[in-house]
């Protein structure tokens, strides 16, 4: 069956004030570990997207089985080299179906990539080393080769919808070996059903 399309949304980038601000000192914990998800701040939730920008690839949903699968096309608003949004504070006005992220569909959702932090805090995780909270540094999400910087295949304006299946990839639902996080403790990953349909963020 021909894919349906549906997209999802990424936060905004983690800003240095906020990084700052929340790491906390050495006699406190970090924000993260302390706090679930509901109880971010809204500065803590929007310095808690590492922006690697996976969620922004499209994404597709098979009509039959309900699977998803990601490709390496990007949503027209990502900057692929930057993997951030380029109109994050308008981009539900012009992508209709960005998914604005909240506690409730970080958790509902079953798309959202291994390595994304609001999906470990969800399920317990500690973020990893490559993280801005935690490296101090913006790139090292590019440098541990979790970011889409240098995969993206090609821009969803460029591409005709009947020939998204030909950019279906599996690596963005894989954490690369370097990249996997620590285990702060374990849960059992909630798997919705699988779906299959073109979903960035
Ligand atoms: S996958 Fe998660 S951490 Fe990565 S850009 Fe999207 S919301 Fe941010
Ligand atoms: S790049 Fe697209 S999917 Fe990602 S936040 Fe912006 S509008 Fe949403």
């Amino acid at each position: 069956m021909p894919p349906s399309s549906s997209r999802s949304t990424s936060p905004a980038r983690p800003r240095p004030k906020d990084r700052g601000a929340e790491a906390g000192s050495a006699a406190e914990k970090p924000f993260w570990k302390e706090k679930p998800l509901d109880a971010l701040t809204p500065a803590e939730w929007e310095s808690l997207c590492d922006g690697c920008g996976r969620c922004c690839l499209v994404k597709l949903e098979d009509e039959d089985s309900g699977e998803i699968h990601f490709t390496d096309i990007a949503c027209k608003l990502l900057d692929a080299q930057k993997c951030r949004c380029s109109d994050y504070a308008r981009r539900r006005r012009r992508v209709h179906d960005c998914i604005k992220l909240t506690p409730a569909t970080v958790r509902s959702l079953t798309w959202l990539p291994p390595s994304c932090a609001y999906r470990l805090i969800a399920e317990g995780r500690d973020l990893a080393w490559w993280h801005p909270l935690v490296s101090g540094s913006a790139s090292s999400v590019h440098e541990a080769g979790v970011s889409v910087q240098g995969r993206v295949a090609a821009s969803e304006t460029q591409v005709e919808l009947e020939d998204y299946p030909d950019y279906i990839v599996t690596w963005p639902g894989k954490a690369p070996p370097q990249a996997k996080p620590k285990t702060r403790r374990e849960k059992t990953p909630t798997g919705p059903a699988n779906k299959r349909q073109p979903v960035r963020g």
